[in-house]
């Protein structure tokens, strides 16, 4: 079936401004192309008609109505990271980036509570709560930059979700503005409350399908004092898997549980080098043990220890201080950076899997290259060792049979590995764009049916991020194939851009203008489109490449080592000979 959707008209324009002011509503095609860029997915026809940045859940309900009343869709964003393109426009329309929404509005520390406007990012928060010796604990790898809404509404785990859990774990109550503009309170500030069915909990992961998330009630809890690491590297996947069900059996949870395949391990020592380099290959595992006291951890930590000393792994390091730790668990942050240096494109997969199966599935999944006759394509795996894989597929997107060869790969991965052994097509990443051809598989059609109900009742007129699966068959048809995270070659730019976005937060002229357009991210997507003949230099693009104020924190914050600042140097030289 089609999805119609209509346009935003000039007079719907005017009336959007009206809204939230002539700063934080934009139509000019240089502004929408940057937001069609984000974490992964690049698609020339689905750039968004307007940009709109509310800073009150007023201004949100005012536009939500008059979005549904014209059928116009609705894409709500946060630092747009999500790596299935769930920000992403396939039906155009408006986003609704809630940058501006970032207060932190209560710190209630007896009552363990914190109270925040969807636009705070993750590290923000944690920073503001180390004085008070407090924290949320869920830390996906981009928590330098992805918003507590974007991780709410994905329901994002990461490296310490083995002991602490993910973001549904500590979300307390949440208000959220549904299409017709009704403003809803979900949850309580209590600890515990059964007085209502779990509405709340239907927003969280709902990839901002069922309404706006503009306030958010969290949990948080004590920091712990100490720590203890270990890497460990096993010839032998089974052993390693052996050694984490001991640790599950004798009931040691370690706050990170994490596994790197041998070819993260070469990519890794060859990225990072120095001390990395003299490991031996093999598989990762890589563990650590929080706690209160250090007796309390270094007790469990030999318990840990010796479980998975019994093993024999081919060589293991414990960190005997600070710097060592940091360096070790460096070599996990560096994965996609030092992946993404061996081809082209590089797309991260995401789906879950009991742990008794893991030896198994990640056999299964070396093997994929081989049994699909793929030439080309390598795959790689990292995983949360509470069954949270993350294939990484390697390959060349310019390439046709490269592109061909990784759609197969996908359809193995799920249909042939990860449902038939009871997993989930998603543990932390979510629908996005890219995994609707799938989701029948897992849940059968009875469910998505109801899903499908439960989103009308929501949204009876669809206009809530379309394009995503969940509650919405329909979108098939704008399914992704392409989701790598340097998708849209940058070859002439010589860029190695993974467009994560960890660049945007530090940067002062986003900052200040706190749109994309205005962001080192934004600036190369504006760059890529000179490039590639899609925009033509103008007033605003001299404008934007101006701003940049060649800072160079972006550099230093960016894992792929993009020398941003100079790139923009060349340009402005470039843009002053031309005028
Ligand atoms: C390098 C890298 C590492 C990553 N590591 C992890 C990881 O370890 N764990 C993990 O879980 N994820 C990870 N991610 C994915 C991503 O960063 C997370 O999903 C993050 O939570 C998204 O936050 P965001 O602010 O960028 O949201 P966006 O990408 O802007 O949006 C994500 C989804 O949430 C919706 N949304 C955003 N805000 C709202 C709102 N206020 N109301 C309703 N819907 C909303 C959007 O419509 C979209 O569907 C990683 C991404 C990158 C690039």
């Amino acid at each position: 079936m089609v999805i119609t959707y209509n346009k935003v008209s000039t007079s719907l324009i005017e009336k959007f401004t009206e809204i939230v002011g002539e700063n934080s509503c934009f139509d000019s095609f240089v502004i929408r192309w940057t937001y069609g860029f984000g974490g992964t997915i690049f698609e020339k026809e689905w750039i968004p008609d307007l940009i709109v940045l509310p800073k009150t859940v007023e201004q949100i309900s005012e536009i939500l109505k008059l979005a549904n009343d014209n059928k116009i869709p609705v894409t709500p964003r946060g630092s747009g990271t999500s790596l299935s393109g769930g920000s992403m426009t396939p039906y155009n329309g408006i986003v609704l980036d809630l940058a501006k929404m970032n207060n932190i509005i209560k710190i209630d520390i007896e009552n363990n509570l914190v109270e925040i406007e969807p636009g705070v990012i993750c590290d923000d928060l944690n920073e503001v709560l180390k004085p008070y010796s407090y924290f949320f604990p869920p830390d996906p790898g981009s928590s330098s930059v992805a918003t507590i809404g974007g991780m709410v509404a994905t329901n994002a785990g990461g490296i310490q979700a083995f002991k602490y859990g993910v973001t549904k774990n500590y979300v307390l109550y949440l208000e959220v503005v549904l299409p017709n503009g009704q403003i809803l309170n979900l949850g309580a500030d209590v600890l515990k409350s059964v007085s209502s069915y779990n509405l709340k909990d239907l927003f969280i992961g709902s990839e901002g399908t069922l309404g706006v998330i503009t306030n958010i009630g969290l949990r948080i809890r004590p920091l712990p004092k100490t720590k203890k690491l270990g890497l460990f590297i096993f010839e032998d996947v089974d052993k390693l898997q052996d050694a984490v069900l001991e640790i599950r059996r004798k009931g040691i949870v370690p706050n990170l549980l994490e596994f790197m395949d041998k070819l993260i391990l070469k990519a890794v020592s060859e990225y990072l080098g120095g001390e990395f380099l003299d490991f031996p290959n093999g598989y990762v595992l890589l563990a650590e043990v929080d706690g209160v006291t250090e007796r309390e951890v270094e007790e469990n930590f030999s318990i840990l220890f010796d479980i998975i000393i019994q093993k024999s792994p081919l060589f293991h390091k414990i960190a005997k201080n600070e710097e060592e730790r940091e360096r070790l668990i460096l070599s996990r942050k560096a994965n996609l950076p030092a992946l993404s240096r061996i081809r082209p494109s590089t797309c991260v997969e995401d789906c879950t899997i009991q742990i008794t199966h893991f030896a198994d599935v990640i056999k299964q999944i070396e093997q994929i290259p081989e049994k699909i006759h793929a030439k080309n394509l390598l795959v790689a795996t990292i995983c949360h060792m509470e069954g949270n894989l993350h294939p990484t597929f390697l390959f060349n997107e310019n390439d046709k049979q490269d592109v061909k060869d990784f759609q197969t790969a996908i359809d193995y991965l799920y249909k042939k590995i990860i449902i038939p052994v009871g997993g989930s097509l998603t543990g932390e990443h979510g629908i996005g764009k890219i995994k609707t051809p799938f989701l029948e598989l897992e849940h059968g059609s009875k469910v998505v049916d109801l899903m499908s109900k439960v989103k009308k009742l929501f949204d009876p007129k669809m206009i809530l991020n379309p394009g995503i699966g969940k509650g919405d068959q329909r979108s098939l048809a704008k399914s992704s194939i392409l989701r790598s995270l340097k998708n849209r070659s940058d070859n002439i730019l010589e860029l190695k851009c993974m467009r994560c976005g960890f660049c945007i937060t530090t940067c002062p002229s986003r900052i200040y203008h706190m749109i994309e357009s205005y962001s080192p991210r934004g600036r190369l997507s504006i760059l890529n489109g000179l490039v590639h003949g899609d925009l033509e230099l103008n007033e605003l693009i001299t404008d934007i490449i101006h701003t940049c104020t060649s800072c160079a924190i972006c550099h230093t914050k960016c894992p792929a080592g993009v020398k941003t600042h100079e790139i923009f140097e060349k340009a402005r030289e470039i843009i002053h000979k031309k005028s």
